[in-house]
């Protein structure tokens, strides 16, 4: 009860004091980090001062590293994301173990941070294992297009499911959306969508998170980094090699609220792309 109302009063002391809620931060800020947290999880601190960073012009992606100080890695880092994943480069892995999520039927709360909608997982019991490691969901949000290519190609859009561990790592599962049938899977969500920047809303009822995810879980891994300012690298990429899809009006529906919400594809450098088959 004190952690929820010092979260709450850091909420009303951000909000007075014009600060925002970042948009790929691991969090959820219905749990705010304490002063004691791991400089790892600073780095992915939930609210943050608001940096006017966005998707074009002057404070576009090829701008975001002269921002601010503590942007420096969307300028100058090594392992960004997103990244062109081409399959011509994919090594198969055989030692890595398969992608194991343990999705399931959740509370979730829907805000619009000025980036992107995000929907925060109000239980600690949804979490996927990646070689070996826990990573426990905190939210998920969308982006138009999709910042994940495929041999050069960007999907309509692209759903970041962003997870920590107990260490305070964070690990991405990225799932490419393209245009098709609609996807009842998301109607409770697409419903609410809140247009303009809004405070977090509870999201009537409860959904299995299970059911947003193509059936097909092979993936792609690399280490990359946020796709958003601050930028920060050591994030454990997994990229599903099914796509899931939904309708046009779907898509055309965020689109109204995000017409552009991507970052563009990063250079991959020396990283090894891994496919886990
Ligand atoms: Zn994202």
């Amino acid at each position: 009860m004190k952690k929820h109302w010092r979260g709450c009063l850091f909420s009303i002391f951000s909000i007075i004091l014009g600060l925002s809620i970042t948009g790929c931060t691991p969090s959820a800020t219905s749990s705010a980090p304490s002063a004691s947290s791991s400089s790892a999880s600073n780095a992915h601190a939930v609210v943050q001062k608001s940096a006017h960073w966005s998707y074009e012009g002057d404070e576009g992606p090829e701008h975001w590293g002269e921002l601010e100080k503590d942007f420096v890695a969307c300028g100058h880092g090594q392992e960004q994301s997103p990244i062109n994943i081409e399959h011509s480069h994919l090594k198969d892995s055989h030692t890595q173990q398969p992608l194991q999520v343990h999705y399931s039927t959740t509370k979730l709360s829907i805000l619009n941070n000025g980036h992107t909608i995000q929907v925060n997982a109000a239980s600690p019991s949804n979490d996927i294992v990646v070689n070996g490691t826990k990573f426990t969901l905190k939210q998920f949000h969308f982006h138009h297009p999709s910042e994940h290519q495929i041999d050069g190609k960007n999907a309509e859009m692209e759903l970041h499911f962003v997870h920590q561990s107990d260490s305070g790592s964070t690990a991405v599962l990225g799932v490419l959306i393209q245009k098709g049938k609609e996807n009842q899977a998301f109607s409770r969500i697409w419903s609410k969508l809140p247009k303009d920047t809004s405070q977090e809303a509870n999201l009537e009822g409860e959904i299995n998170l299970a059911t947003l995810l193509p059936k097909d879980l092979h993936s792609v891994r690399y280490n990359g980094s946020l796709t958003t300012p601050p930028c920060t690298e050591h994030v454990n990429w997994t990229v599903l090699e099914q796509p899931i899809e939904m309708s046009a009006d779907q898509i055309n529906q965020f689109a109204a609220i995000f017409p552009d919400n991507h970052r563009p594809v990063q250079q991959l450098g020396t990283r090894e792309l891994e496919a886990d088959k």
